[in-house]
């Protein structure tokens, strides 16, 4: 039996704790925010105070393969969450209306959900789940390699524990304050846009739309999301350039309502629904990646980054809670080496490189073009389609996807991280499609719906009251 000490009680910290302590382990949840999960979907939603989850408010999505290990670790949690109104959607646009699938996502907002989760961790014998308690340092003992013993409290209070675990997310510095010289600088790349997001209610005898068209569209300048969600909600979300100078006009929800019913996709989300709440914003977005160890080894034992402390990547594709609870997963299934600090300090952070890592770093290729997209749209130009080979290869692959369901159930497996890019890439009969669909043509230039740039100008320029900035 291990004593773990977890630091943020939000996705990944409320994961690890159960998943630890339905093997054995005593698990002590320190969450800085005061506020305990409200019974209900629209309570958490409404009233949850949250300011340690500043995307808390934002559009998620929860990617096939989060509902994969809830599956293997917690079906009852996936169990409270459909009874708390989470929607199964499928993983596969060629599923939209058949009655049954095997790949599933859950559509819900982040609230809803968190606090179902919240709640199972509560009540879960070998957790303690302590709001309000705000950790500000590390007690370490020092060796060849400082030892991380347990953590203090604003208060003074120090919490032991035989590992302490950092999940206090996107802006945890915790191992910073222990001045290790071999501590690796962690590598950071914008993604280079804001993140708007209003969530709706389903009018009286409407429906969200067939899932069997794409749930998001590029305009060049900017890009629009839809999300379905628990309890006849969805939402919409919007990203724009941090450079675009139109980016806080949007927060006006007039100019919101404008510009979501001048684009084609958001259009026929947006007549389903009443606005619920304000437009609310998001900036310093980014993939970032930590690691406690370097080609020399850990700088520090017992201590494990998790989540979004580890690793955080763009947001639009909704691979943060899959990749939390995944990270969960295995630090539960690793505790076995706990007793001997370095070598589970190495495996755990070789295991996370090696199998989260890879999601990081395809999404840092990705976001290079989609900057480059952006940034042309800004100036009113379309963008140029990919030439460089694997870039083409990828290109083609989406385009395909919409028509070809071998290649359409490959992509969606692998963007609801249930395959590898390696696998996808290894999919003989995947590839021969895409290459024969490429030929030797030029790919066509990608199809922008919605008002061009100018005219986007045109609707936004408006003064107004603007709201929700979190
Ligand atoms: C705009 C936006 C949209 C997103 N959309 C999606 C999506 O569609 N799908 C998806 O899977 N992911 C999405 N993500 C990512 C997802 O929100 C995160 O990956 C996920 O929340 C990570 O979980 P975490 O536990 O690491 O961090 P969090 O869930 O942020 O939890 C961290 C917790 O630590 C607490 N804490 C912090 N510091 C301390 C401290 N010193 N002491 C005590 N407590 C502390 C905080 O209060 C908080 O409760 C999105 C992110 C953004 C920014």
């Amino acid at each position: 039996m291990t004593r773990i000490v977890v630091v943020g009680g939000g996705m990944a910290g409320l994961s690890a704790a159960l998943f630890c302590a339905r093997r054995g382990h005593r698990v002590t949840v320190l969450e800085r925010d005061v506020a305990t999960a409200p019974d209900g979907p629209d309570t958490a939603f409404d009233a949850w105070h949250r300011p340690g989850v500043p995307q808390a408010r934002h559009s998620h999505k929860f990617l096939g393969r989060s509902c994969r290990v809830l599956e293997q670790e917690a079906p009852d949690v996936l169990d409270a969450l459909l009874r708390a109104g989470a929607a199964r959607v499928p993983v596969s646009r060629f599923d939209a209306g058949r009655g049954e699938f095997t790949d599933y996502a859950l559509a819900a907002r982040r609230l809803a959900y968190e606090a179902v989760l919240r709640r199972a961790a509560d009540r879960e014998p070998g957790v303690v789940v302590r709001a309000g308690a705000r950790v500000v340092g590390l007690a370490t003992v020092a060796g060849d390699v400082p030892r991380v013993t347990g953590v203090r409290l604003d208060r003074g209070e120090v919490v032991s524990g035989d590992l302490v675990v950092d999940a206090g997310g996107r802006h945890t510095r915790l191992a910073d304050g222990l001045d290790l010289p071999n501590l690796p600088s962690p590598e950071v790349h914008t993604c280079g846009f804001v993140y708007l997001t209003r969530h709706y209610r389903l009018l009286p005898g409407q429906e969200i739309p067939a899932l069997d068209r794409p749930l998001a569209t590029s305009l060049g300048y900017a890009a629009t999301l839809a999300f379905p969600a628990d309890s006849r909600t969805f939402s919409l979300s919007v990203t724009l350039s941090t450079e675009d100078p139109m980016r806080h006009a949007l927060r006006n929800p007039e100019v919101w309502d404008r510009f979501v019913d001048a684009v084609p996709h958001t259009a026929r989300w947006a007549v389903r629904g009443v606005p619920e709440g304000p437009v609310h914003m998001m900036s310093r977005i980014e993939n970032r990646r930590q690691r406690l160890a370097g080609p020399d080894g850990p700088a520090v034992v017992g201590l494990v980054l998790l989540g979004d402390a580890a690793l955080q990547t763009n947001p639009t594709y909704g691979r943060g809670v899959s990749l939390a609870f995944a990270h969960a997963q295995q630090l539960a299934g690793g505790l076995e080496f706990i007793d001997d600090p370095y070598r589970f300090a190495v495996e755990f952070d070789e295991w996370t490189e090696r199998n989260l890592g890879v999601w990081y770093r395809t999404q840092i290729v990705a976001d290079s073009a989609g900057l480059a997209r952006m940034a042309a749209g800004l100036r009113g130009e379309r963008p140029d389609p990919p030439t460089d080979p694997f870039a083409r290869l990828m290109a083609g692959m989406e385009d395909l996807a919409a028509r070809d369901e071998v290649v359409g159930r490959g992509l969606g497996r692998m963007a609801h991280l249930l395959i590898t890019p390696t696998q996808l890439l290894g999919d003989r009969e995947v590839v021969q499609r895409v290459v024969a669909h490429l030929g030797d043509r030029p790919l066509p230039a990608e199809q922008l719906d919605g008002p061009d740039r100018a005219e986007f100008e045109g609707l936004a320029g408006v003064s107004g009251p603007m709201t929700g900035v979190s």
